[in-house]
């Protein structure tokens, strides 16, 4: 599997992931919503059930599943 992205990269900093999206500040986020996670995002590939998974804006690595950035789309 391709290596989680972490927190402190610089794409996921520009975009605001946050692994767990129970975490993301809602201070810099205000329409965020703990149920916006990668796994129901329109750019998640990963297969329901696993713990990450591929994320269009990242390629190369893996989301995960209970993270968020701030291009979350509900999957439609
Ligand atoms: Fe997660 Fe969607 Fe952001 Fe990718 S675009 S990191 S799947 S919320």
């Amino acid at each position: 599997a391709a290596p989680m992205v972490a927190e402190t990269d610089a794409q996921a900093q520009a975009l605001g992931y946050a692994a767990d999206t129970t975490k993301v500040s809602k201070a810099k986020f205000p329409k965020h919503e703990n149920s916006q996670q990668c796994s129901g995002c329109q750019l998640y590939t990963g297969k329901a059930g696993d713990a990450g998974g591929p994320c269009a804006l990242f390629p190369g690595k893996s989301v995960s599943a209970k993270g968020w950035c701030s291009a979350w789309v509900k999957k439609a």
